[in-house]
């Protein structure tokens, strides 16, 4: 190991070695964390605003390392990308997440995270319609949360895979919508039923220009016939404007955090009930 080391400070400012190693560390750690066992899914509720009914939920990915202790997605799932773990990860999530979603009650729909290289690698769609198939969950319950990112290259690839799977009747949404550079070209060019606020709006929407920005939003989707999401809803303030405003839906730890899926099992019919 002593020459090894040696070697790669040839190459690398000691900093940078250390670095690397540290890199290197995580990588192996996360390849090992699939086979262990180590994730788990949390569910956060989806609230219909103008029925206050809970609607659907979102799975959310969590690494619990022995090692590290919890790692949030932010600070795994792009290293999961780069290995191409997140191929395999992505499917344990879809599968898991849908056979949760299995047990709750009629109506109830789950919407799980997808990245850009999941859809890029080709065997996506079979995935996806391979988790239905084994959870019995059907095809209109099951929502695809994609980014810019996934539209932003190899869009014809891409435009077919989404193509193929909207045409089973998934939903497709559009996340964390408004902080990319061309959200609005991707509405023209892509089959999306639904966007997603990114919570950065909703975290300053007492101020007036993010207001006007979050009216105009919610007014383009009843324009376009899609359905528009509020994310990140944290106070009563926040959910007053945008039931005003005819925002759809909201999620936010006002309606609920993110939660072991048993704690919603089966999810609450309406706020009044949590
Ligand atoms: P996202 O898809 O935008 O998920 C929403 C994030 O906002 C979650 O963070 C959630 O816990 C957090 N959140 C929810 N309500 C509130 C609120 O009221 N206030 C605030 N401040 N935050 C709120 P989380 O769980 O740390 O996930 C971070 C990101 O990691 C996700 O952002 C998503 O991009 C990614 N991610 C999570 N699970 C998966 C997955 O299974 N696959 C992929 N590809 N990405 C995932
Ligand atoms: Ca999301
Ligand atoms: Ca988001
Ligand atoms: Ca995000």
């Amino acid at each position: 190991a002593k020459s090894e080391g040696r070697n790669v400070y040839r190459f690398f400012e000691p900093g940078m070695d250390a670095m690397v190693r540290a890199r290197r560390a995580l990588e192996t750690d996360l390849e090992a964390a699939l086979r262990r066992q180590e994730f788990e899914l949390d569910f956060q509720p989806i609230m219909n605003i103008a029925s206050s009914e809970i609607v659907g939920a979102e799975a959310l990915m969590r690494w619990h390392s022995p090692a590290r202790g919890l790692v949030p997605p932010d600070d795994f799932i792009p290293v999961a990308e780069e290995i191409g773990l997140i191929v395999p990860l992505g499917e344990w999530a879809l599968r898991n997440a849908c056979t949760v979603a299995a047990g709750w009650p009629d109506g109830l729909r789950i919407a799980v995270n997808v990245s850009a290289v999941q859809i890029k690698s080709g065997t996506f769609a079979r995935s996806v319609i391979s988790a239905l198939a084994f959870s019995g969950v059907p095809a209109d319950r099951l929502e695809l949360e994609i980014t810019e990112t996934v539209l932003m290259d190899e869009s014809d690839t891409v435009l077919k895979t989404l193509s193929q799977l909207r045409d089973l009747g998934i939903r497709i949404a559009l996340d964390d919508f408004g902080i990319g550079y061309s959200s609005l070209s991707y509405l023209r060019r892509f089959p999306v039923d639904k966007i997603k606020i990114d919570r950065s709006f909703i975290r300053d929407i007492d101020k007036r220009d993010t207001a006007a920005i979050v009216r105009t939003v919610i007014g383009l989707g009843a324009q376009l016939g899609i359905t528009v999401t509020a994310e990140g809803v944290e106070t009563e303030a926040q959910l007053e404007f945008l039931s005003r405003e005819g925002c759809v839906e909201a999620q936010g730890y006002l309606i609920g955090a993110p939660s072991k899926a048993a704690d919603i099992n089966p999810l609450p019919k309406s706020r009044a009930a949590i």
